[in-house]
């Protein structure tokens, strides 16, 4: 894909693809929230548990001593930072290493700690002495597979003789015929069942755990399910299987019981984004430069915080961008188009403070979550394709959580024309 960078001049090419709305791409969204997360999500909710065998205890721990860790795998925790488990882990941790091992699929928003959790079982239940597969990760890419791999080794850093394989340190670096001595490897569905079935290079049956990520991104990837499902038959019914997954619609939850035999289930509720502490503004205008002028009239007053500005088309958020630079403004854009890694480092930029105010179009609206923003500005409203509000992501837009989320403003600048569109908005959200 091309990168849109204005000309000196301040213009820039726009192509027939910049009038389209970009699309949320599930694995881009799951990346850049790993790439610029850097420290948990709080929940208010309780997780709820549904045991496989209902009358056995069921244990939960406050720290990671009574985990009772190998002393290298504790240091490794505690040198990341973490002082103690995250709500998702006080109950999933246990259940994880239990003996003997038993089945998980766990549920719950990202950055609640769910890959930490599995990377901390993949990692405890290695037998370093021995060199041969022991763990497998599936992830729905290789980016995601390669993140995965550096909280192994981050986590397993003074776990010496514990080697991970992931896409950093690929295979085709293994000649044919050597054998794999790396414990973990990570990878994606397709690689993998190159890797087992045409390469030979690992042994399933020697599996002690498998670990399916990101289940929900996983089904959403053509014949992901179905590769994953050949590489899980061909496991040892002593395998430990655990899958986990930011959403739990019926599709996922179908995938995830044909997939993991007699599994515990671990669930913890999203929050609910609400309006409650947002001011809602609208600013009633003539035409798209009117607009902007209204823009321009806050701009003093929005870059006392932090702003993302919203519109509906690439083609509208570079033009409004292009604009904003040429008037003496500081902002920056994200757009879809953009690699993934070039839109983290905007983000990252955004949220070092570097940049006060962010153009974009919906890409950025759902699943990242910049917290610092204290103003939306909608520079288009949200539609659908039959023309109504989108109230989704209008709420996804400027909603925040209620416990934990700050008080926000949010300036919705309305061509007459689209007046009736915010009515509607105004009448569903009774605001
Ligand atoms: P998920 O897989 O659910 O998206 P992660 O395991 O990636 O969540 O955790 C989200 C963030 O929180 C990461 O930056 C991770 O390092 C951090 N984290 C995970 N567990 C803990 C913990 N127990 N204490 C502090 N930070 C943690």
């Amino acid at each position: 894909k091309t990168t849109t960078v204005p000309n000196v001049d301040g213009s820039v090419n726009n192509t027939e693809e910049d009038d389209e709305e970009d699309v949320v791409d599930l694995a881009a969204n799951s990346l850049l929230n790993k790439l610029i997360r850097q420290s948990l999500v709080e929940s208010s909710h309780r997780v709820e548990v549904l045991q496989k065998d209902p009358s056995s205890p069921l244990y939960s721990v406050k720290t990671f001593e009574e985990l009772r860790l190998k002393e290298e795998l504790l240091k490794g925790i505690y040198a990341m930072g973490f002082n103690r488990p995250s709500k998702i882990q006080e109950m999933a941790l246990p259940m994880m290493l239990a003996h003997p091992p038993q089945n998980l699929i766990a549920q719950s928003q990202s950055g609640t700690g769910k890959t930490a959790a599995f990377v901390l079982a993949m990692l405890s239940r290695v037998n370093a002495l021995e060199l041969f597969p022991q763990c497998l990760c599936l992830a729905p890419t290789y980016e995601l597979a390669l993140q995965t791999g550096r909280v192994v080794e981050r986590m397993g850093k003074f776990c010496v003789d514990v080697q991970v394989m992931s896409p950093s340190n690929l295979f085709f670096l293994v000649p044919r015929g050597t054998d794999v001595t790396k414990q973990i490897v990570i990878g994606t569905p397709g690689t993998v069942l190159d890797w087992c079935f045409k390469r030979k290079l690992i042994d399933l049956t020697k599996i002690r755990v498998f670990v399916l990520d990101e289940a929900d991104v996983m089904i959403d990837t053509q014949g992901f399910s179905d590769q994953s499902i050949r590489i899980q038959r061909a496991l040892s019914s002593e395998c430990q299987m655990l899958l986990f997954s930011a959403t739990f619609e019926d599709s996922v939850w179908q995938f995830a019981e044909r997939i993991i035999p007699d599994p515990n289930v671990i669930k913890l509720r999203r929050e609910e984004l609400t309006l409650n502490n947002i001011r809602q503004y609208y600013v009633l205008c003539e035409s798209r430069k009117d607009k902007y002028q209204a823009l321009c009239n806050i701009y003093g007053g929005i870059t006392i915080g932090q702003a993302i500005i919203f519109c509906q088309t690439r083609r509208n958020a570079k033009w409004l961008t292009v604009k904003m630079i040429q008037d003496g403004h500081q902002v920056s854009l994200l757009s879809g188009e953009l690699t993934v890694d070039q839109r983290a480092s905007i983000i990252q930029r955004f949220r070092d403070g570097k940049e006060k105010v962010l153009i974009t179009t919906n890409v950025c609206a759902r699943g990242i979550d910049v917290k610092q923003v204290t103003i939306v500005v909608n520079f288009d409203l949200p539609v659908n394709q039959a023309e109504e509000p989108d109230y989704e992501i209008y709420l996804h837009r400027i909603g925040r959580t209620g416990r934990f989320g700050k008080k926000g403003l949010a300036f919705n600048m309305i061509e007459v024309d689209k007046l009736p569109l915010l009515m509607k908005i105004q009448d569903h959200f009774s605001k």
